[in-house]
């Protein structure tokens, strides 16, 4: 737990995506759709959403 290792980090959070409405997590495996703004939160239907990755590196900073 002491170090970080990148093959799992990827696998936690590469497809996780965070709403910045309302905070939901939600999975996605399509980068295209992310990418074209098509992913709508399940929650609250905001499309604002930022992977979860970004939100880990600020922790560790
Ligand atoms: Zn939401």
């Amino acid at each position: 737990m002491e170090k970080a290792n990148p093959v799992a980090d990827n696998r936690l959070f590469k497809d996780i995506y965070i709403c910045r409405n309302c905070k939901a997590k939600i999975r996605i495996s399509n980068q295209k759709l992310i990418r074209e703004g098509k992913v709508k939160c399940r929650r609250c239907g905001s499309t604002a959403l930022r992977p979860k990755h970004k939100e880990l590196r600020k922790l560790k900073a």
